[in-house]
């Protein structure tokens, strides 16, 4: 059982997931989750079907036994994320993720820099290309969390990317920076499998306010 019940990211028919909303929306109930967060790629609904996106979200989490939120992971292009600002107002949150491919640790976090500037929530698998491009030195992480602060958006802790580490975990916490849980599920049966980031945080000594949809929690 998990001590706080959320799943902030979470994909759909409406992008490249296998579950309806109403789908995630039920495995949620029988995981015992309090708030869910369908989250699809904004490049599969910006181009129609947005609008019915939102209120199938609306229609179903009102009778939901949980919170259920209307979110999209955006891209995060050269030019900003590819989320216009009038969809933006219609949604409880935006993710904004790094899927270019990139060589370099310093071209990822040019790349995140330009989100921690738009009109976003939350950072998406931060550092989840480390593994391939090698990792930034101290002092550009230390850069990039203190633009997360000053600009008040959060990090998710992936479960299915296994990033951030402890360490940035930690000194989200102590910057009052606020995370959040995410499986990144593609079809329903992961819905919820948010363990890992769960036992990240509680070591690294989160509470409720430490996570950015604690109150619902
Ligand atoms: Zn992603
Ligand atoms: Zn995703």
């Amino acid at each position: 059982m998990l001590e706080f019940p959320h799943d902030a990211h979470t994909h759909t028919v409406y992008s490249d997931g296998l579950g309806s909303i109403y789908d995630n929306i039920a495995a949620a109930e029988q995981r015992g989750l309090r708030v869910l967060g369908i989250t699809d790629h904004s490049h599969y609904l910006l181009g129609g079907g947005f609008n019915r996106y939102v209120r199938e979200i609306r229609r179903w989490g009102s009778e939901a036994e949980l919170t259920v939120l209307a979110g999209v992971e955006a891209n995060i292009t050269w030019d900003g994320i590819d989320v216009p600002h009038w969809a933006v107002k219609k949604l409880d949150y935006v993710i904004a993720s790094v899927h270019e491919w990139v060589s370099t640790p310093e071209e990822y976090l040019t790349l995140v820099r330009t989100a921690l500037k738009d009109d976003v929530d939350v950072i998406g698998h931060f550092g989840a290309s480390f593994n391939y491009t090698g990792y930034p030195p101290e002092g550009e992480l230390r850069e990039i969390l203190e633009l997360a602060e000053v600009r008040g958006i959060a990090f998710e802790i992936s479960s299915r990317y296994r990033v951030p580490g402890l360490d940035f975990v930690r000194e989200c916490i102590r910057r009052g920076i606020k995370l959040t849980f995410a499986s990144d599920a593609h079809f329903p049966e992961a819905v919820g499998s948010v363990s890992w980031s769960e036992r990240v945080f509680k070591k690294a000594g989160g509470n409720r306010e430490d996570l950015l949809f604690g109150e619902f929690l």
